[in-house]
């Protein structure tokens, strides 16, 4: 039997009962020890235990909440096809995309594209990262991102889509709202990060009868936390949409951004316990606050110390918590340091500017203007932005031992001056916006980045080289 079709059959398995639902799970598991552990020769055993955790929790977690009942039995047979076959191991039709992209431009096509169709939000939060507000109206128009959709579908072979914005339930053009994308393109899973203000039941009913969409909410922490960043009243409006998610069964994540503010309670096992516990999120992402965007600031930046107390935490959670976290940067583990400029995935932008990841907000070509020139989205892979950050992560992960520290993986943060070189030898690198624009011309911002990297290396790499380096 093939591997898609083998956990496939291990799949409905899971759904059948609870009883065919615990083998199930054990023989997954079993695979993922197999593959991730024993087999696997690339890491240190530590880093090894980390990814094959980090992959387990995941699978816990949507277990338990099976067993709740959050999951609906319709919901998780789609997420089977679309994320587990489609996406991660790749359907047939998929594969032979992948290799023909291969073949033809002497790279694998990114694995996911992470699009903000729209700079419309509802909220003004402090800080945000996109510079959001209610005044800005870049949108994508429908027309355009159905032809850039079609493309990254069809010539890249891409059927994973995270979704940001903005916030995306504010997307309106041509008739079409976000959840035209899921509908169209049924094969594919979206994943769409929201502030959760406008999930109403009918949304949520919506998102039940897709299948193929599962909305991360916005938190920053509790009540007041959150409704100190977002506003008054937000974090209430966004346990409305978790009430209303939870009826229909659909799946939600957590999605919440690591502040000075907030870093401490972040490291208490009581906000897990809460979010994944006793709301039933079956997954959260966090970032950590990144100096771009609306009034950006060094001073909301975790310490370099923080930073490495949320990932021990990270791994406490999902080695004995068997909680899914994802923290962009302390798990990098999971996915071999950097993905961005095309490596694993890159961004396009409510403007349609092409940028090699969501917290670079630079670029060079523009989804429009290929178009118009004939070109294709799949030509700004080869930019010179994108490919010398390519070859930087290339370079990084081929260091001499102790080798490249996946714990200091960021090419914009914590190599901030290697960033700059490459920026510095690019041609016609342009700003996403005013604050983007301040920042690269900002002396005392680039300082305040060098110390965090340098302070960061000097508490990371002793903890890498003892505990994580491959030993020989
Ligand atoms: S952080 Fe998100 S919810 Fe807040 S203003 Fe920005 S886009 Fe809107
Ligand atoms: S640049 Fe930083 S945030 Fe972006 S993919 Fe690389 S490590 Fe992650």
């Amino acid at each position: 039997m093939k591997k898609e079709d083998f956990i496939l059959t291990l799949s409905k398995l899971v759904m059948s009962n609870r009883l065919t639902r615990h083998f199930a799970t054990k023989q997954i598991d079993k695979l993922l020890y197999k593959t991730m552990v024993t087999d696997e020769t690339k890491y240190s055993q530590e880093v090894k235990l980390d990814r094959y955790y980090g992959v387990k929790s995941l699978l816990v977690t949507a277990m338990k909440n099976i067993n709740k009942g959050l999951i609906s039995k319709e919901f998780a047979n789609h997420a089977m096809e679309t994320l587990v076959k489609g996406s991660m191991i790749g359907s047939e039709e998929r594969l032979k995309i992948m290799a023909a992209f291969k073949e033809k431009y002497g790279i694998n096509p990114p694995g996911l594209v992470v699009i903000s169709p729209t700079k419309k939000c509802n909220l003004k939060c402090i800080g945000c990262y996109a510079s959001s507000s209610g005044d800005h109206v870049e949108t994508i128009e429908w027309s355009l991102l159905d032809k850039m959709m079609t493309e990254l579908h069809d010539d890249m072979g891409i059927r994973f889509f995270v979704i940001s914005g903005g916030e995306p339930l504010m997307y309106a053009s041509e008739g079409k709202t976000i959840l035209d994308l899921p509908r169209k393109w049924p094969d594919s899973f979206f994943l769409m990060y929201t502030n959760g203000t406008l999930i109403t039941p009918d949304i949520a009913k919506q998102m039940a009868e897709l299948g193929n969409l599962t909305p991360a909410v916005s938190t920053e922490g509790y009540k007041e936390e959150t409704d100190q960043r977002r506003g008054s009243g937000i974090y209430d409006r966004s346990m409305e949409a978790i009430k209303n998610l939870k009826a229909v069964k659909v799946p939600f994540g957590i999605s919440v951004t690591a502040t000075k503010k907030n870093a401490e309670l972040l490291t208490d096992s009581k906000f897990y316990n809460y979010y994944f516990g006793e709301l039933g999120a079956s997954y959260m992402w966090m970032f950590q606050y990144m100096p771009i965007g609306r009034e950006f600031s060094t001073e909301l930046m975790i310490s370099p110390s923080q930073r490495f107390e949320l990932y021990k935490k990270w791994k406490s959670l999902v080695h004995n918590e068997h909680w899914f976290v994802a923290d962009f940067w302390n798990s990098a583990e999971m996915c071999d340091g950097c993905i961005s400029c095309g490596k694993g995935y890159f961004y396009i932008d409510w403007n349609a500017n092409i940028m090699p990841c969501v917290f670079i907000p630079y670029y060079k070509d523009n989804v429009r203007d290929l178009y118009a020139q004939g070109k294709k989205v799949t030509d700004a892979l080869f930019s010179d932005f994108f490919v010398k950050g390519r070859e930087w992560q290339e370079d990084y992960l081929k260091r001499p031992a102790p080798g490249a520290n996946l714990l200091r993986p960021c090419l914009i943060r914590d190599h901030h001056k290697d960033f700059m070189g490459i920026v510095n030898s690019c041609s016609n690198i342009k700003p996403e916006d005013e604050a983007a624009k301040d920042a690269l011309g900002s002396e005392e911002y680039h300082q305040k980045l060098y110390a965090f990297d340098e302070e960061l290396k000097s508490i990371e790499d002793p903890y890498w080289n003892e505990n994580l380096a491959k030993e020989d």
